[in-house]
């Protein structure tokens, strides 16, 4: 693979409509994975000082922020989403190079700010409430959203502008201010993002972009009281972390974690059409997406047939630079990539068998990045760790099943609940899957993969803690309620006391 050594960019902080270095002027690099000689950029090794500064801009901006209209805040994001159209390539291209994904790929995840910012402004001209008759006379009933105030967004590597602009839309469109801390692998993308608002009019403060680590810019964020929500998107781990800061001070918190999703393919299956959508699933973006198939449980009439031709695919995999027509990309970074090694020595304990891959790829085109071997598990039990934890990686296990009672056993036999797939021409399996997954998404004859931004978003279980972001389900993460009765009797009216069965 050839160098693209250019000049080191240094990227800064957005704190208060302004591009700012750390207090401390320290930095932290960005490298891209499929070539490690390629520095994207230098970004700020932030600490709190410069979070406080940016929660004081967020408070600051609160109150003009919330009171302007939401059908002039959606305009603003309408503007940001047709801008954003515009960069969509260059936006790609540097989302490739920092985090590893095909171009394809890239390509569709600034695709998905863009839905997402077109989706959320239209919402400024409905976030609509609710009302009911009141049980009483001449009394009206009603509850309408209202901001919740200054939000923490914490973001992963994998969906680098997606991700962030699922938090960011809703809640600039509900009237919130914000703090953006990125994932650091990726702040670039986020960094794109940002700078796209501000140039279509998002006031200073409103939306601010604090980089550094996890341990240092993201344990202030949450942990400061003025903070009223943590939205975080990433690991368990890190999000059973955030949930108990935010269980001891109470702030409002969603989480969208891990899976381990499976690709269900019944006998009657249409076999292209599964083995196509089960290679994407389980292969796209190297298999680092919350949602890959990682879990593919194939009937035993058709099993040996599938595993056949699906090996054969995965083999033909194009793995390489994503910017050069690669269909499969690098591992984010070292330690990632270690720890798919891990977990393939941990598959070949247990006894599952190894058919294909296995191995990094370290030598000639691949030297300088973290690339690693599309990887298929076969005779894979379903409670083995390589078929119960995420691996977030390109490796995928192959696991029996004899009907759709059993498929739904082990579709069910997991700690996550994110999203889940069955290949079936029967209609009666088809709603029996979906009545029994226990699960945030099913799909129906297509992969695991494939969320749109109008519909739901969200797990299970493990994956999550209740809430769905994207579609107007995020409205209720980005939202508070407030109910508003109105009395205009002129008398003491009492619920439920002035009951008629209550009265002499
Ligand atoms: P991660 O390690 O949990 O990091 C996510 C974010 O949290 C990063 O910005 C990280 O900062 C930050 N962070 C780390 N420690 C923190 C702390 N103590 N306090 C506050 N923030 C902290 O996850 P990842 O490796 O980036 O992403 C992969 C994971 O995300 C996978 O488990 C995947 O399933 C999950 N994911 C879930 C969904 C979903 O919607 N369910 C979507 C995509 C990804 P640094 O980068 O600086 O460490
Ligand atoms: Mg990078």
């Amino acid at each position: 693979m050839a160098t693209t050594l250019t000049a080191t960019t240094t990227y800064q902080n957005f704190i208060n409509g302004e591009w700012v270095p750390a207090q401390s002027g320290e930095t932290f690099e960005n490298r891209n994975p499929a070539d490690n000689n390629d520095v994207v950029g230098t970004f700020p090794a932030s600490d709190e000082r410069d979070v406080n500064a940016a929660i004081e801009a967020a408070a600051a901006a609160a109150d003009e922020w919330r009171h302007t209209p939401a059908p002039v805040r959606g305009e603003i994001l309408f503007k940001a989403s047709h801008l954003l159209e515009q960069r969509k390539e260059q936006y790609a291209k540097d989302m490739t190079r920092e985090m590893g994904k095909v171009l394809k790929e890239t390509r569709g995840d600034v695709q998905e700010a863009i839905d997402c910012g077109f989706y959320y402004a239209g919402e400024g001209r409905r976030l609509w409430g609710h009302t009911a008759p009141s049980e009483l006379r001449r009394k009206f009933g009603m509850y309408v959203r209202q901001p919740v105030g200054l939000c923490a967004l914490i973001t992963p590597w994998n969906f680098p502008m997606a991700i962030p602009s699922w938090k960011i839309f809703p809640a600039l469109i509900a009237g919130n201010t914000a703090i953006i801390k990125p994932a650091s692998d990726t702040p670039l993308s986020v960094k794109n993002l940002v700078e796209t608002l501000h140039d279509a009019g998002v006031p200073k403060g409103v939306l601010n972009m604090v980089t550094g680590s996890g341990s240092k810019v993201g344990n202030n964020l949450i942990n400061d009281d003025r903070m009223r929500l943590l939205s975080f998107t990433g690991s368990s781990d890190v999000g059973r972390h955030i949930a108990e800061v935010a269980g001891r001070s109470l702030k409002k918190c969603s989480m969208e974690m891990g899976g381990k999703n499976p690709l269900v393919v019944m006998d009657d299956a249409k076999l292209e059409l599964a083995l196509e959508g089960a290679v994407w699933a389980a292969f796209g973006t190297t298999g680092q997406r919350c949602t890959a198939a990682s879990r593919i449980i194939v009937h035993e009439k058709v099993y040996d047939s599938f595993k056949e031709q699906f090996i054969a695919r995965v083999k033909a995999l194009k793995v390489g630079n994503g910017l050069q027509g690669a269909e499969m990309g690098p591992c984010v970074n070292k330690s990632q990539r270690e720890t798919v090694q891990q977990y393939v020595q941990i598959g070949i304990d247990e006894g599952a068998h190894l058919a294909t891959g296995g191995h990094i790829l370290d030598s000639g085109d691949y030297a300088n990045g973290w690339f690693h071997e599309p990887t298929v598990f076969t005779e894979v039990d379903q409670n083995m760790r390589i078929a119960q934890e995420e691996i977030f990686g390109p490796v995928t296990a192959l696991i029996k099943c004899s009907d759709i009672d059993h498929a739904l056993e082990i579709v069910n036999n997991t700690m996550f609940g994110l999203s889940c797939s069955v290949y079936t021409q029967d209609v009666n399996r088809a709603f029996k899957f979906v009545e029994e997954a226990y699960f945030g998404i099913a799909y129906i004859n297509a992969p695991t993969i494939g969320a749109e931004v109008h519909y739901p978003f969200g797990g299970t279980r493990q994956t999550g803690n209740g809430h769905r972001e994207a579609s107007e389900t995020a409205l209720d993460i980005f939202t508070e309620w407030k109910t508003i009765y109105i009395d205009y009797s002129g008398v003491l009216q009492k619920a439920q006391i002035d009951h008629p069965t209550g009265q002499e």
